[in-house]
């Protein structure tokens, strides 16, 4: 494996909005990039050629899952997440923290009082699985070591991520953390001989500048091959704090590394995002809600964050594709009404053709979005979508 080449083809003269390249051993990322979540080493319904076809580069695995679900040795034995899931192209894992804060019954607790399933101190995580209750513990050297298995082009270093509301003590503990633990998943990485895989170091720091401040300047100190902004859209933080974490922080980073926004996707905080210089974002948005029924659309959807509800009666007999103009598969095969009927009878293809749909929506914006940026006139776009 090589080391990942970052290539920034184009700044965006109007905005700090860039548009480039991250070429991994396993193919490039054009950035920036939207990065679906496969959190079960899947793009749930989809296969390998689907998720192609929707100009998806990249996703996500959560460590989180596979340690419990089939288990590292397993995936190791079978020769990492590449082979495992027959895909050919980029991958990303995340460091297992944020699934084992956040699929805690009641949230994250510094202690274990019996109703928690996390106890968190200065090693790392102790956690039952939300499943069947198995204990495990993960620290640095645990959760980078699993992602050395998992063997994904572009892997987490291991954080405390916090949510919101929290005291300033408490992200400055949550922080100094991350900070130890950045120092243990760069000399775990680096013991390992011939790993060339790309480790990003996460900032923390919360809704608190001067935390952020201090987070960014010592990450961006670390020899890590890129960076993500953590612990942002975790809970209910003010929308203007989500984004001023952006500005607080982004200043402080190098510029020649790409910069990963982790958990954030809707189509308004893409574009408030590259707007700021974010090279690739993650969220469940597309996926989730299009098993839900919901497809995204920029017309149809105005007053529902550009997504509507095919599964209402209205569409029961709509012979119009679910987004007129669009090139998908589904648009370009199937009506409203097939669909809606999928959906109220829940047969499986309901999901696929929605999910086809909906990660080609984003995709092709992604794409939309580089071309804009190339001919500075990302601004002008974002004025289009979002008025
Ligand atoms: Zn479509």
């Amino acid at each position: 494996m090589a080391k990942l080449r970052f290539k920034i083809i184009h700044r965006d003269k109007k905005s700090k909005a860039r548009t480039g390249t991250i070429k991994t051993d396993h193919g490039i990322i054009r950035t920036p990039a939207f990065v679906p979540v496969g959190s079960g080493a899947t793009v749930k319904s989809l296969t390998p050629e689907e998720i192609k076809q929707a100009k998806i580069d990249v996703f996500f695995v959560n460590t989180y899952h596979m340690l419990f679900r089939p288990g590292i040795e397993k995936i190791k034995k079978v020769g990492g997440l590449h082979k495992f899931m027959n895909w050919q192209g980029p991958l990303m894992t995340d460091s297992g923290g944020f699934q084992a804060f956040s699929l805690s019954e009641k949230g994250p607790r510094d202690t274990l009082d019996g109703k928690s399933l996390v106890k968190i101190n200065s090693e790392g995580i102790k956690f039952k699985s939300v499943w069947d209750g198995k204990e495990m513990f993960l620290g640095p050297k645990e959760s980078i070591e699993a992602q050395i298995g998992f063997g994904a082009d572009i892997i987490m270093s291991f954080d405390e991520c916090t949510f919101y509301p929290i005291t300033k003590e408490r992200a400055k503990l949550a922080m100094d953390r991350t900070h130890q633990w950045a120092i243990i998943s760069l000399e775990t990485l680096a013991k390992r001989k011939n790993s060339e895989q790309n480790l990003f170091g996460i900032v923390q720091g919360s809704i608190f500048r001067d935390l952020r401040v201090k987070s960014a300047k010592y990450m961006a100190c670390l020899p890590f091959d890129g960076l993500a902004i953590g612990s942002v859209a975790n809970s209910q933080e003010p929308r203007e704090l989500v984004f001023a974490v952006l500005d607080w922080t982004l200043p402080y980073l190098p510029s020649e590394k790409p910069v990963h926004f982790l958990g954030v996707g809707e189509i308004e905080d893409i574009f408030l995002s590259v707007e700021k210089g974010i090279d690739s974002l993650d969220c469940v948005t597309p996926t989730r809600l299009g098993r839900m029924g919901w497809i995204f659309d920029k017309i149809m959807g105005i007053k529902h964050k550009f997504r509507y509800d095919i599964t209402k009666s209205v569409y029961a007999a709509d012979k119009n594709p679910p987004v007129i103009d669009c090139s998908c598969y589904t648009c370009q095969n199937f009506s409203r009404a097939y669909i809606n009927h999928l959906f109220r009878n829940r047969e499986l293809l309901a999901y696929r053709l929605a999910t086809t749909h909906n990660l080609f929506f984003f995709g092709s914006l992604m794409e939309k979005i580089s071309e804009s940026i190339a001919e500075d006139k990302f601004l002008r776009l974002k004025k289009i979508w979002l008025g």
